[in-house]
């Protein structure tokens, strides 16, 4: 299948988001743009190769807890399917307004690492357990699907790259075609390499300068992705130390930081 894919930064912040609450730093008092960062998602847009044969394909990277307000400045009007990373609250906890969607669409599939299904399903238990909550017709409807391989969301091949969030708890970065996103991660395995070879576009997880027991910092970031060595690879998960245009001038060209709201290309699918 040939198909471009374009990449929707909707959110490249750490778990607090920047700013922080109730912090006065230089980058939390910023007035550029691109220091603020809500939670981290990102929609990939799939388009068909016949661009008059219809609508793209809407595939949602995680329901961060600015969700909400993530659709309305990006104007999304549906959603097809949605993948997770993994289960911490900045990256599930919007998954109540998915309702909007569901309400409209029908039923949405999501898929979901199988470490992270029974905590997805507990802390939204009144969306997933049985229906004995009196609120019918206030209920994202969502089709839990729990994946430990290669999966298609129309027809379109969906790599899962498991790589460690620290020592305790692992995350799924996904791969589709010449694109990856892998997010929350603290070392990239020798099996994750061999799925992220021959990039266009990467994404990674890059909290701050100093180390971080769970997170890469900057410059892990920068030596995993020399690694991987992709075309273009952008950082989000950043926290309020970063200053943007800072860590974008200290960065080499074909390794940047993403700012919520900003499209990539990612071109034709292989
Ligand atoms: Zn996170
Ligand atoms: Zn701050
Ligand atoms: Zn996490």
């Amino acid at each position: 299948m040939s198909s471009s894919i374009e990449l929707l930064f909707l959110g490249t912040g750490t778990s607090h988001g920047v700013p922080v609450i109730g912090c006065d730093c230089p980058v939390c008092r910023s007035d550029d743009p691109r220091n603020k960062r809500t939670r981290s998602s990102a929609l990939i847009r799939i388009f068909p190769d016949d661009a008059a044969a219809g609508v793209c394909t809407n595939v949602l990277i995680d329901t961060a807890v600015d969700f909400r307000q993530q659709m309305l400045r990006e104007r999304i009007d549906r959603i097809d399917a949605i993948i997770y990373t993994h289960h911490h609250a900045d990256h599930i906890l919007g998954l109540d307004d998915v309702r909007v969607f569901s309400d409209r669409q029908g039923r949405i599939d999501c898929y979901s690492p199988p470490f992270s299904a029974d905590p997805i399903r507990n802390v939204f238990s009144y969306a997933f357990g049985s229906a004995s909550h009196n609120n019918r017709g206030g209920l994202p409807q969502l089709n839990l699907r729990v994946i430990d391989g290669p999966f298609q969301i129309a027809g379109h091949r969906i790599v899962p790259i498991k790589v460690p969030h620290g020592p305790a708890i692992s995350v799924y970065g996904y791969r589709i075609g010449p694109l990856a996103y892998v997010t929350d991660c603290s070392a990239i395995p020798d099996e994750a390499m061999e799925l992220l070879r021959d990039l266009d576009v990467l994404v990674l997880d890059a909290l701050r300068y100093t180390p971080h027991p769970t997170h890469f910092s900057v410059s892990e970031a920068v030596a995993a992705a020399r690694r991987i060595n992709a075309r273009q690879t952008w950082f989000t998960h950043i926290c309020h130390r970063m200053d943007h245009a800072t860590l974008a001038a200290e960065l080499p060209p074909d390794i940047q930081p993403a700012y919520d709201g900003q499209v990539v290309s990612v071109g034709m699918m292989r």
